[in-house]
């Protein structure tokens, strides 16, 4: 029997696995992971206080992420038209830097480097969750593998598969995320010759298409739109959708049955994108239009008020991530939430064992902290909808606290209870 089964090879459940064995060295420990490491996503902010948390967890972590950084020596503005705006951001990023360091990398490379930095055979990719069971001592799940069926059997599940986690809909069936009634393209890919920008966003809040150059001769770009409830299933899957660029079966079909190449289904993304922005500068347009159809991902953003997130433990099932506190993006927290949930998890296993125990003081230090960004993250969307853009998310994080939060290390632990 393994010591805790984690599901979800993201953020979170990478930062879980690492703090656990940090707390517990030699503990038995799988991260079960629905899909491959690759390319995807964008790029993904680690804010000053996530960084200390994953800094906490095991400062070579920290260490290995900085060179990912992508630094931005011009972060330019524009309007729908095209037109340069002078940007309060860039300001914004001035006054976090008090607050200490924060990065901005791909996506894939938060993913990567978590994952090469754990020892061999923790990770297992091509596991998708299919259920569980809870007994007296532990927990068996089960898993869809190339391979067929798989069983595996823990003291703890540790639940960390996002925004439509299918572990919290078997433990708490309290439905799917609301829909934020925005829709999301993201693409990395090639940065096309002569292309003038570093860093830079065209639109307003709400409908902004962004692109940063990467290291590497890459370029990631990320579009948000409005997009119309009633219209939901035809993007990237629907409701069930959450940043998982597979092909969804409603998108695969067309009316007459026939099925459709993945090419064609990318193609129809980047046309539905394209639509969206349609009048935004051809620069901005040819970015989008000229990207590989296979790289494009497409979804609805969802978010859950904090008032239904109150339960985080269920017996031997802890939820962390997006699966216990989806947000909406408007405060740039979800990655450090992550971290600081994987750091404080690990903290309570090594203090507590194993044990029910231990996921409860997890609960207790973490639901107040995470509820609170939750919380802001809905209002400050709010606010933003009804047109008060007098906060922005770095106000609203120095405000109340969130980059200010700092954390004993793991390994003092560690060495105090050996
Ligand atoms: C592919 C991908 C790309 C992303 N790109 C960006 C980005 O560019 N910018 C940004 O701000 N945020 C991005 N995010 C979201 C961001 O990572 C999260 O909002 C946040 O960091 C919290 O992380 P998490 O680990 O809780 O959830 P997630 O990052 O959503 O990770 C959940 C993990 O669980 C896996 N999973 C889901 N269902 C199952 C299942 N049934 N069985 C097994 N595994 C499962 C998923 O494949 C994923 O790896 C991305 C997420 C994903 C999955």
């Amino acid at each position: 029997m393994l010591d805790a089964l984690v599901v979800g090879g993201g953020p979170a459940g990478l930062a879980v696995a690492h703090s656990v064995l940090q707390a517990r060295p030699g503990a038995q420990v799988a991260v079960l992971e629905r899909s491959d490491i690759r390319p995807r996503g964008a790029t993904v902010a680690v804010a000053p206080n996530g960084l200390r948390a994953l800094e906490a967890i095991r400062p070579d972590l920290k260490a290995a992420l900085l060179p990912h950084h992508c630094v931005h020596q011009r972060i330019q503005r524009y309007s729908p038209e095209g037109a340069p705006v002078p940007s309060r951001r860039v300001t914004a990023r001035e006054q976090l830097k008090q607050y200490g360091e924060m990065i901005m990398l791909p996506w894939h490379r938060l993913q990567s480097t978590l994952a090469a930095a754990l020892p061999q055979g923790v990770l297992h990719t091509n596991h998708r969750f299919l259920g569980f069971t809870e007994g007296a001592d532990g927990v068996v799940a089960e898993f869809e593998t190339p391979a067929g069926i798989r069983s595996f059997e823990a003291a703890l599940l540790i639940d960390a598969d996002g925004g439509q986690s299918a572990v919290r809909e078997a433990l708490l069936a309290d439905g799917p995320p609301q829909f934020l009634g925005m829709a999301i393209w993201r693409a990395v890919r090639p940065v096309p010759a002569g292309w003038p920008e570093d860093a830079a966003t065209w639109g307003v809040i709400g409908q902004s298409l962004t692109a940063a150059v990467l290291q590497d001769g890459e370029l990631a770009w990320q579009a948000f739109a409005p997009w119309p409830a009633d219209q939901l299933h035809m993007i990237g899957g629907g409701h069930r959708s959450y940043v998982h660029d597979d092909v969804s079966a409603a998108e695969q079909s067309v009316a007459g049955g026939t099925q459709r190449s993945r090419e064609e289904i990318g193609a129809e993304r980047i046309l539905r994108c394209l639509e969206a922005f349609e009048g935004y500068p051809q620069l901005a347009l040819d970015l989008v239009a000229t990207t590989d159809p296979l790289a494009v991902t497409e979804h609805g953003q969802f978010f859950r008020e904090a008032e239904g997130c109150q339960t985080y433990v269920r017996g031997r099932v802890a939820l962390v991530g997006d699966a216990a506190h989806l947000a909406t993006p408007f405060l740039g927290q979800g990655c450090s939430q992550a971290f600081e949930d994987g750091l404080e998890l690990g903290r309570a296993i090594g203090e507590h064992g194993f044990s029910p125990e231990a996921l409860a003081a997890y609960q207790e230090i973490r639901l107040p902290a995470a509820s609170a960004v939750q919380h802001w993250s809905v209002k400050l969307c709010r606010q933003f909808r009804a047109g008060n853009l007098e906060h922005t998310e770095v106000d609203v994080s120095i405000n109340e606290g969130f980059l200010q939060r700092r954390f004993e290390p793991l390994a003092a632990d560690v060495a105090a209870s050996g």
